[in-house]
């Protein structure tokens, strides 16, 4: 067996072990699995395992240790840094892994390591509740939550991370450990908004809030209103009630005019 990166003879023990698939620099599909969402990351690993069960993420991370190549693990791929890919290293990607489970009498959703947001919201909302997921729905509920994750229930429900009740972990060496308030505490602790790298969260369980109606808009105001509505917009904003929820930036229009939207 060879050691040497993009040779396909050292990935072939890796692929006999998946359920899931192995994508290799040469393979035809191997560009479009690569891409993010942000296009111009150029990062190449050297192979992607797109996992379809925990025991593919467990074989493919003892795998990769025994070999002791670069690690980097993939959710919904929205990191703006491209930190889902590693150069020359194999990306564990979770992004077929979405399955959600709704559990309406103790209100709480567990979710695969690959679920977007937008998962999470379809299944909870058949049962009229919700909880803390960010604005875009193709977002993944894992490098959200792992970062923190502030959205439009952020005001009423708190943050992702603070939602988020328990996970599922493949550590670096290989185990499968639960972090909830009993077990690995410090750990659970750390998934809440620390960032990641903890290791490889294959499931999270959220708690969910009754939710069936909300309302929402944007309002947009020329650059020059900007100072005053913002003067207003800190008066109003000290005395709101909490479920009210606003954002605030500035973006362009299509016609290049830089706008003001609340
Ligand atoms: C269009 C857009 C809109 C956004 N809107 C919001 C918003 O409203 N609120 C907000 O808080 N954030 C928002 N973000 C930021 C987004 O939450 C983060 O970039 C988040 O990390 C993306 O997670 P992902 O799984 O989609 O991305 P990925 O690129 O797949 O992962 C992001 C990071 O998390 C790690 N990671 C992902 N899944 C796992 C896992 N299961 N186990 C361990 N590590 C993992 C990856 O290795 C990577 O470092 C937005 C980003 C974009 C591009």
């Amino acid at each position: 067996m060879t050691t040497t990166y993009g040779h396909n003879t050292l990935f072939k023990d890796l692929a006999a072990l998946l359920t899931g698939q192995l994508f290799l620099p040469d393979d035809i599909a191997y560009e479009q699995v690569r891409q993010l969402w942000n296009g111009r990351v150029k990062t190449h690993p050297a192979a992607i395992a797109r996992c379809l069960t925990v025991q593919d993420v467990i074989h493919t991370v003892r795998w990769i240790r025994a070999q002791g190549l670069p690690l980097s693990v993939r959710g919904a791929g929205h990191d703006f840094a491209g930190r889902a890919l590693s150069e020359n290293g194999v990306v564990i990607d979770l992004s077929q892994m979405r399955a959600v489970t709704i559990d309406p009498d103790a209100r709480t959703a567990h979710v695969q390591g690959g679920t977007t947001a937008g998962d999470l919201i379809e299944a909870a909302q058949k049962y009229g509740l919700a909880t803390a997921t960010g604005t875009i729905s193709s977002v993944g509920m894992s490098g959200l939550t792992l970062g923190g994750g502030y959205g439009p229930l952020t005001g009423a429900y708190g943050l992702g991370a603070d939602n988020l009740l328990s996970a599922q972990v493949v550590t670096a060496d290989g185990q499968l450990i639960t972090a909830n308030v009993e077990e690995h505490s410090d750990l659970l602790w750390g998934l809440r908004g620390g960032g990641g790298n903890f290791g490889v969260v294959v499931s999270l369980e959220f708690r969910l809030h009754p939710l069936t109606t909300v309302l929402s808009g944007m309002l947009l105001y020329p650059l020059k209103q900007a100072r005053a509505v913002f003067r207003q917009f800190s008066e109003f904003i000290a005395t709101a009630p909490d479920e009210l929820t606003i954002r605030s930036g500035f973006i362009q229009t299509p016609g290049g005019e830089t706008v003001l939207f609340l």
